[in-house]
């Protein structure tokens, strides 16, 4: 049976890689080579640190848990049209120079833009 901490490490890291499809927790365990205690013990510390979330799932005419990653893995597409990447002052840019991320209106467009503050209608605005 694996350790408790190395169980912890590596059902996150499943759990992580199923994305939004989650997966059922008898699956997980099979998959380990933990037992369903073991398992039930890890998935509910991991539920309790807020690194996933267990939904009920009738499966097979048994209720079980599908278990889901709170956080997703960063992908490159969600910064695939930041405009540092194709920015001719790129080489150039940093906390040193004459232009900087700190103070450059294309990334904070960009950033604005991303977090859904630009373009949307201000309250009572209809
Ligand atoms: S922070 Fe601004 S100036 Fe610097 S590389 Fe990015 S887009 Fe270019």
């Amino acid at each position: 049976m694996p350790k408790r901490n190395d169980l912890e490490h590596k059902a996150l890291s499943h759990i992580a890689n199923t994305g939004g499809d989650g997966i059922l927790q008898s699956d997980l365990w099979r998959q380990l080579g933990a037992s369903s205690r073991e398992g039930s013990r890890v998935a509910l510390k991991l539920e309790n640190k807020g690194l996933i979330r267990r939904e009920k799932e009738l499966c097979e005419g048994r209720w079980t848990y599908r278990l889901y990653p709170k956080r997703k893995p960063a992908s490159i597409n969600s910064i695939a049209d930041c405009p540092c990447l194709t920015c001719a002052e790129n080489l150039r840019c940093g906390s040193w120079g004459a232009t900087s991320p700190n103070d450059c209106e294309k990334l904070t467009e960009w950033i604005l833009q991303q977090s859904g503050i630009v373009g949307m209608s201000p309250q009572g605005d209809s």
